[in-house]
């Protein structure tokens, strides 16, 4: 038995199913976790010393790779001068005046412990700003573990509030109403049947939680025009999209203005942090300032904030990184797509930047009921591939493919060739 199995097997008595998050679970492919031990650059190693190609980055933050030089000492620095005050301190307000000063229509922001309470958050601002209770949210599209988001709503565009999760009384999330992603129509027509009651309608620029699957062209547009028509606030959950897409997130890429917009994951460097933030009338709505309660022992943490302020700062003084890795993407992604092509298994390659999916179906793949087509016992037998060659792949079907700055043209190349393997051997 390796010594990542050995581990498992205690973790699984204490700890429920024996990780701190379900989608680090080996479940869906059939394995058991990979304990990690370190990791650096494009690398991971476990607790058994192998080593493995990275392609998840924490989910997302280490769009740096791991342990990077300027991350690390700034982290080092901090935790020098003491871990957490419970006060207000100066690095929070130059981290505040980089992300005003740098994302699009973002007046003020306010720092959080994680992208669920950021979602969660700004939920409740919106409603507070508004003085409406419903929401609207895409099926696929996943903004935390919030008792009101935990719905897909099963069957049919216009289900209300069923939730996906036990544990979630149906109150908490009678007002959340789910449409469908790329159908601009499915939000027109809640807002017909509601139109004084949506105060919000949340969306991941690019859905990166259902595999991935970006914005057909005019869809977040629309939602635009809908939120301004009907006056509800539009909030881009850009958790995984921000600083990672373009420094100034989906509303730069994109060129659509949100009102409010939820960040996570690269803005910790991998340390706990979310933000939400915006337009500076709904924001003044949270306390002290407004009536919208909201608060955190740990918000705004010292040494949470060097790191994800040395990162951000790195990437802000280095747009070229956005450049060199959303090319990267679009050519490895466009890579796997030919090798696709060239075999006999049906196979769907979604990407948008850094960030890319391979579903083993031939739809189009645009929504949730399209991804869901996907062969995930393929998925599987492809992960199990890759990781018994040193290449790390999220361990589900349904979850993007993370690119970082460190990825080298050799080490993908070496991917590519991997996944060409795969391809044939399995034909
Ligand atoms: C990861 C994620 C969240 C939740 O963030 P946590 O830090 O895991 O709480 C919310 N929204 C999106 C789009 C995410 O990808």
């Amino acid at each position: 038995m390796t010594k990542s199995e050995q581990l498992f097997m205690r973790a699984e008595r204490v700890i429920p199913g024996g990780v701190n998050s379900p989608v680090r679970a080996f479940g869906s492919v059939g394995l058991t976790p990979r304990m990690i031990a370190s990791a650096d650059g494009t690398h991971l190693t476990d607790e058994d010393g192998r080593e493995y190609l990275d392609f998840v980055g924490s989910w997302g933050p280490m769009i740096l790779g791991h342990n990077y030089p300027a991350v690390r000492e700034a982290v080092i620095r901090a935790c020098e001068k003491g871990l957490s005050y419970g006060a207000a301190t100066k690095r929070e307000v130059e981290m505040a005046e980089l992300i005003c000063g740098s994302v699009p229509n973002l007046d003020m922001v306010r720092m959080v412990n994680s992208g669920t309470e950021a979602v969660m958050s700004a939920l409740r601002a919106a409603r507070g700003y508004t003085g409406r209770d419903k929401i609207v949210k895409f099926m696929g599209c996943y903004h935390g573990h919030s008792d009101a988001l935990l719905v897909q709503a099963g069957s049919g565009v216009m289900t209300a509030g069923i939730p996906d999760s036990a544990g979630v009384p149906e109150g908490c999330t009678k007002d959340t109403l789910s449409a469908v992603y790329n159908d601009a129509a499915s939000v027109q027509k809640l807002f017909e049947e509601f139109p004084e009651e949506i105060a919000a309608v949340i969306v991941e620029p690019v859905g990166a939680n259902m595999g991935v699957v970006p914005p057909e062209k005019g869809f977040l547009g629309r939602l635009r025009s809908l939120c301004t028509k009907y006056k509800a606030v539009l909030i881009f959950d850009e958790v995984i999209t921000g600083f990672r897409l373009a420094f100034g997130g989906a509303q730069e890429y994109f060129g659509v203005n949100a009102d409010l917009v939820t960040f996570g994951k690269i803005i910790g460097a991998g340390m706990p942090v979310g933000a939400y933030g915006g337009k500076r009338e709904i924001m003044m709505c949270v306390a002290p300032v407004g009536p919208v309660y909201q608060a955190g022992t740990l918000s705004g943490n010292p040494v949470a904030m060097a790191a994800g302020l040395a990162q951000l700062t790195i990437l802000k003084e280095h747009p070229q990184i956005y450049r060199d890795l959303n090319r990267a993407g679009a050519w490895f992604f466009g890579e796997i797509r030919k090798l696709a092509d060239q075999s006999g298994i049906p196979v769907t390659v979604n990407a948008c930047g850094s960030l890319g999916c391979v579903f083993f179906t031939d739809a189009d793949v645009v929504n949730y009921e399209t991804a869901k087509t996907s062969d995930t016992a393929r998925y599987a037998e492809y992960f199990r591939y890759m990781l018994a060659h040193g290449i790390y792949l999220a361990p589900a079907q349904f979850e993007a493919m993370f690119l970082s700055a460190m990825h080298s043209g050799e080490e993908l190349h070496m991917t590519l060739e991997r996944m060409k393997e795969y391809f044939q051997l399995y034909r």
